[in-house]
């Protein structure tokens, strides 16, 4: 029997995942490349494969030695996501990928083809430690930490899907990344910034994609978010609210008790002023828990003026939860309650609940 204080730790077999190319920044992947007694320049190649033609099948690199490979396979390109399946719906624009991670953890992710872009909802850690009474993934607790070749290789395996015409719609390009998955991104905070570099930097150094259309979700951890704003990139921020009340907001986002709604909305302020990005305020509508037309004032009050826009999300029920969304005719309210106020708002559509791939459900049940 394991002493309760044993309980705590994660199972030996859980553990950090060996060191991928996708980790390096390029000075990094250049020593790494060298230290197999290979040409510096070997790296330039290599990142050239990988973020401008998105192949990662090391037998295509005609440039590269063949003596070269086989090493260069083994100690630079581990084998990190194994797909164990995937489902569809929305006529196969939607597409939710279970991974299996080289310690058996599993993590989902998320791609939806819209008619002006492709948005890829991605996991930074798997489970999560912020225990959210509505969310599946806070459920079940933190197993770990992704890292960064975790977490980028479901925008790469994503890319990759899409050139390859193997999503309906035909051949594309994903132009959105969402951290929306399972895990909270700031509490793994160095990890996804590596991920983030490799999705936005020039080209050979990562896919060159825009900041703006990266978005990090967060419950609030205070001090992240103003460590966010020094990055110098215009990411755009997401705080997960869902109450604008310290009562409520403790019982729905548990480490409110640590950051208040004040402290919160202060430092996504902050960020806003920073980068000049606008700040989105993600709000699940709680059937009769936070969707009163009292809320939806208070929450009018504390934010407007701001450079902000309140993004509704019907709550998506979980199982065995005893929450769901809101009435229609109250989440209408609380629109115009917003509107009213000179707030911008959008209701999120729910793409993926049919398959259990809509915000909050990701629960990597296998
Ligand atoms: N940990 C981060 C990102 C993960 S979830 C965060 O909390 O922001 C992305 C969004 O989905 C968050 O706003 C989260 O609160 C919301 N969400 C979680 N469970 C949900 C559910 N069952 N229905 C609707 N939205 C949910």
């Amino acid at each position: 029997m394991p002493s309760p204080g044993e309980l705590i730790f994660e199972s030996p077999k859980k553990g950090k995942p060996p060191v991928h190319f996708l980790d390096l920044s390029v000075p990094e992947r250049k020593e790494a490349i060298t230290a197999l007694g290979l040409s510096g320049f070997r790296a330039d190649q290599i990142s050239r494969h990988v973020f401008e033609n998105l192949d990662t099948n090391i037998a295509d690199w005609t440039d590269i030695p063949e003596s070269a490979k086989q090493q260069v396979q083994s100690e630079l390109f581990p084998h990190l996501l194994d797909p164990v399946r995937s489902i569809e719906c929305d006529n196969g624009e939607t597409v939710k990928t279970l991974w299996r991670l080289h310690d058996s953890s599993l993590v989902e992710s998320v791609l939806m083809r819209y008619p002006s872009r492709v948005t890829i909802c991605i996991s930074s850690q798997a489970g999560c430690g912020m225990n959210c009474p509505f969310c599946a993934t806070g459920q079940a607790g933190l197993t770990r930490n992704l890292s960064a070749a975790e977490i980028f290789g479901q925008v790469l395996a994503g890319a990759q899907s899409l050139a390859r015409n193997e999503i309906a719609g035909g051949p594309g390009r994903v132009s959105n990344i969402v951290f929306m998955g399972m895990g909270e991104p700031l509490a793994n905070y160095k990890a996804v910034m590596g991920a983030i570099h490799r999705i936005v930097d020039p080209s050979p150094s990562g896919l060159g994609m825009s900041a703006r259309g990266v978005t990090v979700s967060t419950v609030g951890l205070v001090p992240r978010i103003k460590q966010l704003a020094t990055e110098g990139l215009p990411l755009t921020l997401a705080v997960s609210l869902h109450a604008p009340d310290n009562e409520l907001r403790d019982t729905l986002v548990p480490i409110n008790t640590r950051w208040s709604v004040e402290e919160v909305l202060d430092a996504a302020w902050e960020y806003a002023d920073v980068t000049k990005r606008r700040v989105s305020i993600e709000y699940a509508l709680i059937k009769d828990i936070n969707d009163q037309p009292e809320r939806a004032k208070l929450l009018a009050q504390r934010i407007k003026g701001q450079l902000v826009h309140v993004n509704l999300i019907p709550l998506n029920p979980t199982p065995g939860s005893k929450w769901t969304a809101s009435r229609p005719e109250d989440e209408r309210n609380f629109v115009r309650i917003l509107e009213r106020a000179g707030i911008q708002v959008t209701v999120r559509d729910t793409r993926g609940s049919e398959i259990d791939g809509a915000c909050g459900q990701l629960a990597a049940l296998d």
